[in-house]
């Protein structure tokens, strides 16, 4: 199977998780997670029209997007060090990461120095394990509350990573936590907060996601195969 072939498969697996949810496909994006994939590989992947590159590490997307230019979109997805909010917000069309106050405050800080208004999704720690980023989900609607009052910041939805189960029916529920979160996130009808996106779902449970409400999916070993151990 060619990379091109990988992507079109999961394609067909979108679009009939979505269909099978009473889902229009084309209201879920294709997210290619690149992590540890070589500059080629990733050429192919947007060539094959992948819509969005989502990196984890700020200084190796850096080299990317230099390498490979703005052909798509590159969202960050991973953790988020509060000193490196100054280059995120230069490079990143959207920023899925965004899981604390003080954090958010450095992106708003830093993007209205540059004069833009950057796109964020609050990341949420549904599973409440202690290895997870993401703010807890109890404390999230405050989160949002307050993010809603940086001008420089758009929240545009939710982001979370389930805990890792063999079976991925099991990760449903807390799929379904954060749609209802994003639910109960929306009637608040807040400023700038636009709850357009849930980025949820991974190579190993993405159908599952989408049947919860998934708008975009972060897809690595499901395009790439999988990565060498780092
Ligand atoms: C690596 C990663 C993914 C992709 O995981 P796969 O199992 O390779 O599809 C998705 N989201 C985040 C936040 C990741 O770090």
């Amino acid at each position: 199977m060619t990379l091109t072939d990988n992507i079109q498969q999961i394609r067909n697996r979108m679009a009939a998780a979505a269909l099978r949810s009473g889902r229009s496909p084309g209201d879920v994006r294709l997210m290619a997670v690149t992590k540890t994939v070589d500059d080629d590989r990733i050429g192919e992947a947007i060539r094959a029209g992948v819509e969005i590159i989502g990196e984890n590490y700020v200084q190796e997307a850096k080299r990317k997007i230099e390498t490979l230019g703005r052909r798509c979109q590159w969202h960050l997805i991973g953790h988020l060090q509060t000193n490196k909010a100054k280059y995120a917000v230069q490079l990143f069309d959207m920023i899925h990461s965004v899981d604390r106050l003080e954090l958010a405050r450095e992106l708003d800080r830093r993007a209205r120095a540059i004069g833009r208004v950057v796109e964020i999704l609050i990341e949420v720690n549904v599973s409440g394990e202690g290895t997870k980023s993401g703010v807890p989900l109890a404390e999230a609607l405050p989160l949002v509350r307050a993010v809603a009052g940086f001008p420089n910041l758009a929240v545009r939805g939710l982001m979370t990573m389930p805990p890792w189960f063999d079976d991925s029916e099991e990760a449903r529920p807390y799929f379904r936590a954060l749609r209802e979160l994003k639910a109960a996130v929306a009637s608040e009808a807040l400023d700038r907060v636009e709850m357009r996106e849930l980025s949820m779902g991974m190579t190993g449970d993405f159908t599952v996601a989408i049947e919860e409400g998934a708008t975009i999916v972060r897809i690595g070993r499901g395009i790439f195969g999988e990565r060498p151990a780092r």
